[in-house]
């Protein structure tokens, strides 16, 4: 099978060498262009990575040989190389947008981790399991743009995959409030602990806009596609806090929730180890299970068990009755790897499936 050619835009930061790593030896798509800041533009990438490659695999060595692109003024030659792009720039959003739309009116599909399109009316904003459906609004964003083969399509918070998942098996009783507290790791903000000294023996109960983007992404994941746009669901309600805390990778959720119809325990353990609705696509990033239970009281565990399906997978336990509200548990998922990269690989994957990429 001849690969896809993909480039990477933002690829020398911290989600873009997880791109990278991600990329290495997949079955379907070819890292063929990499492309990053004035700065590192010129450069070959080991270059430009050197002193600030944080992954544990060494760089492939098809990579660290490509030569850096600079991504606003090579935006011609970046599109004659690749047939999409993953876009994992860190920037000013509204320059951020400018760059994405460019890219999808020179025929190239965009799929972006950043937030600056998340709340654009025609793009959808996709966590592969869950809302697949949204991606039949892309026909009408393209002609609303005059767009022909390109497109735009984003990824949500990397906060929210350590809770919506969990929760959107559970929407045949209806969940109605929901609180929620994310433990969310430093890789979040670009960082290692190594590079943020201030972190270590440290917790921090602040990350700016996390707790907006906790609170409303969910609902347009869970909304419904309406006359090529997406009507945001308003069936329920989320408090989130979002603290810093000391561990690299890997964001924990405390959740409470009450339901307009209660269910059992097993009604909801059932629902988790029974929703895997990736299973018959063949998505060589699928995570199968999608949602690991666990029935120990100390599990799941950041250490243990973020990189259950090769960092896909989402994983849940201490399932229990609430005094307050009807139940709580607690999720856990790989930020930069279910958060970030890989379910930015997995929504391509499902384009491809789909036939959006060819
Ligand atoms: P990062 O480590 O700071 O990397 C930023 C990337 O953007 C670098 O490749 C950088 O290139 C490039 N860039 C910066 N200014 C540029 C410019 N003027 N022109 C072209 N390229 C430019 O950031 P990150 O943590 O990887 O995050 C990337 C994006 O993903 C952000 O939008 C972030 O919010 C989002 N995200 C991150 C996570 C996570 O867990 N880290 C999760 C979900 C989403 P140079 O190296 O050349 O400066």
């Amino acid at each position: 099978m001849v690969k896809i050619p993909v480039g990477i835009l933002g690829a020398t930061g911290m989600v873009g060498q997880r791109f990278v790593t991600l990329l290495k030896n997949h079955p379907w798509f070819t890292v063929a262009c990499v492309a990053a800041s004035a700065k590192s533009a010129g450069k070959y990438y080991k270059e430009a990575v050197e002193n600030r490659w944080v992954m544990k695999e060494k760089i492939p060595d098809e990579i660290a040989r490509l030569s850096v692109c600079a991504v606003e003024n090579d935006m011609n030659r970046i599109a004659k190389q690749v047939s999409f792009v993953f876009s994992a720039l860190d920037m000013e959003k509204e320059t951020i947008k400018v760059i994405e739309n460019n890219f999808a009116s020179r025929d190239i599909p965009v799929i972006s981790n950043n937030s600056a399109h998340r709340w654009t009316e025609d793009v959808p904003m996709i966590i592969p399991e869950i809302n697949a459906n949204h991606l039949s609004i892309i026909s009408a964003q393209q002609k609303h743009h005059g767009w022909k083969k390109g497109f735009i399509v984003v990824k949500p918070n990397c906060s929210i995959q350590s809770y919506v998942p969990l929760l959107t098996p559970l929407m045949q009783f209806q969940p109605k409030k929901i609180a929620v507290t994310t433990l969310q790791a430093v890789s979040g903000a670009g960082k290692t602990l190594a590079s943020w000294p201030e972190m270590q023996e440290n917790v921090i109960p602040y990350i700016g806009g996390e707790e907006e983007k906790s609170e409303k992404e969910p609902m347009k994941i869970w909304g419904k596609v309406e006359n090529g746009t997406i009507k945001i669901a308003k069936e329920q309600e989320i408090s989130a806090t979002c603290i810093r805390v000391p561990v690299n990778d890997g964001h924990m959720a405390s959740v409470f929730v009450s339901f307009a119809k209660k269910p059992t325990r097993e009604q909801i353990l059932a629902a988790w180890k029974s929703f895997d609705p990736l299973k018959n696509l063949d998505l060589p990033s699928a995570p199968h299970p999608f949602i690991t239970v666990f029935e120990e009281d100390n599990r799941p565990q950041t250490h243990l068990d973020r990189d259950l399906g090769n960092g896909m997978g989402i994983s849940v336990g201490r399932l229990r009755e609430d005094k307050i509200f009807d139940y709580k548990f607690i999720g856990l998922s790989h930020n930069t790897i279910r958060g970030a990269a890989g379910g930015a690989v997995l929504t391509a994957e499902l384009l491809k499936a789909k036939g959006f990429i060819k």
